[in-house]
């Protein structure tokens, strides 16, 4: 039987292509992932749980996954708030990435492979520089900047299709820095400031001390660890352009090679229409999801509703809805694990559904159509149940199926009542917090308190201790 086709969107070309990994084997993934000053918002978690459904399809599909999601853990912001606080770079992030991964896990997230922070990553970054420069692609400017020269780099702009003269023409206008030579040539390693040595955010360098422009890190960790050429390459669709655009640039400049061979990008979330932004102050968070008793499964039924290549609008009622169509999933899930046998219909209803799911996951990752026909085999699936039927083999069958389809979507909330494994983790987790914050030590205490609601469980202290609770 000939393997099933399996196709992406590729931005580079705009069209839905076939895809297979280079290898045959292996899937190379890089994900743009979090710039952590601040806890992510629900917006750039739909891009990340875009992210996990690619992961899980690849898994359905029979394939080995290899993701390297990076940590921005220095840049503009960041210096901004350590300054402010007069703290380093480090204490402002490493709270923040803790955070990170309880959120992820809260919204069940698979872990990839690798995390790689971009300063752990300052040699190979100067590397790539190197290589530019000695290629007459890069240039030292009189500021102590070292740009990119895109004027000398033939592919400039062919991910994000920009007319390049149009761009150069509208940003001279705005620009205000003379010792670039084209105003669109975007800093590669850029002099440090005071700022930037009071807050651990500058390096040695062969151009003096000085610290990475945000692109180069994500060319130098993806090459490290997925070498010159990846398979797919995937992030928010504000990633296009400039950041994707001068990714390519950098490697492809520095290697002569396709950087990546698929390009991804995921719609944005946004509130009451318009884009969910730190910016904009119309953020939501995993906390609130938790304040509010969101379960996990509701939101991703919520995301996975609306495929990722369209816009997705957050209301309540949007919401609410979805949470009342993973409470249908849970009584379902119950009910078909406390079957007895089912009628022979049953394995045909489920087999059918089999297909229709594989099919429409494969073809670019098309979610609401895979839910939609989970909800009518749930549907269907009920009726058959209800005629007491006695084939076993069929029972089996929608068994198998309903956890294939879980083990892609992953839709179904937690079944209520204690669960005695999470009672004595949670209870172990108190302690350990208790010891903390009797030593005073308070980032310990607040990351250990992370980690547990990171579990959906809500906790509270009081004069009598500290009481906790799952959250729906
Ligand atoms: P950042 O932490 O800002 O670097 O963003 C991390 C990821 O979230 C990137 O892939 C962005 O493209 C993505 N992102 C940011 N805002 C949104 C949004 N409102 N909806 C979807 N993805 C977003
Ligand atoms: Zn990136």
């Amino acid at each position: 039987m000939a393997a099933p086709d399996f196709r992406l969107h590729n931005t580079l070309t705009r069209k839905i292509e076939s895809f297979s990994p280079e290898d045959g084997k292996t899937v190379r993934i890089y994900s743009c992932g979090p710039t952590v000053y601040k806890p992510a918002h629900l917006g750039n978690f739909r891009t990340f749980m875009f992210e996990d459904l690619l992961r899980r399809v690849i898994a359905l599909r029979g394939w080995k996954i290899f993701q390297v999601m990076n940590l921005t853990d220095v840049d503009d912001k960041i210096i901004k708030s350590a300054s402010e606080r007069g703290i380093s770079i480090s204490e402002v992030t490493t709270p923040i990435t803790k955070i990170f991964h309880a959120d992820r896990a809260f919204l069940r997230i698979e872990d990839a492979e690798l995390y790689p922070k971009a300063t752990d990553h300052i040699p190979e970054m100067i590397a790539i520089v190197e290589r530019l420069v000695e290629r007459k692609l890069a240039y030292l400017a009189d500021d102590g900047t070292v740009y990119f020269a895109i004027d000398k780099f033939k592919g400039y702009g062919k991910l994000s299709r920009l007319d390049t003269r149009e761009v150069k023409a509208g940003a001279r206008v705005l620009q205000d820095d003379y010792s670039k030579e084209n105003a669109q040539d975007f800093a590669l390693w850029k002099a440090a400031k005071p700022e930037d040595e009071a807050s651990g955010a500058a390096w040695d360098s062969p151009w003096g001390r000085g610290r990475p422009g945000w692109h180069l890190e994500c060319s130098a960790m993806a090459m490290k660890y997925l070498g010159e050429t990846l398979d797919i390459h995937c992030g928010g669709i504000d990633l296009i352009f400039p950041h994707h655009e001068d990714e390519i640039a950098q490697s492809e400049g520095a290697t002569g090679k396709p950087f990546s061979r698929f390009w991804c990008h995921g719609e944005f979330l946004l509130t009451d229409g318009s884009k969910m932004a730190k910016r904009l102050g119309n953020v939501a968070t995993v906390q609130d999801l938790r304040d509010q008793g969101v379960p996990a499964a509701a939101f991703r039924h919520f995301v996975f509703s609306t495929h990722y290549r369209k816009q997705l609008n957050m209301s309540s009622d949007a919401l609410e809805a979805s949470i009342e169509g993973v409470r249908r999933l849970a009584d379902f899930a119950a009910r078909l694990a406390e079957a007895k046998a089912a009628t022979p219909e049953l394995e045909k209803i489920a087999e059918e559904t089999d297909a229709e799911v594989t099919a429409a996951l494969f073809d670019d990752l098309n979610a609401p159509i895979a839910l939609g026909a989970l909800f009518t085999f749930v549907r269907r699936a009920n009726a058959e149940l209800d005629r007491n039927g006695v084939d076993k083999r069929a029972l089996e069958k929608a068994r198998e199926v309903f956890a294939r389809i879980n083990s892609v979507l992953d839709v179904v909330p937690e079944a209520a009542g204690p669960d005695p494994e999470l009672a004595r983790w949670v209870e172990d987790r108190l302690t350990a917090r208790k010891e903390a914050r009797a030593q005073r030590d308070f980032a310990r205490a607040d990351s250990i308190r992370a980690e547990i609601e990171g579990r959906g469980v809500a906790i509270e202290d009081s004069p009598q201790g500290t009481k906790w609770k799952k959250l729906r």
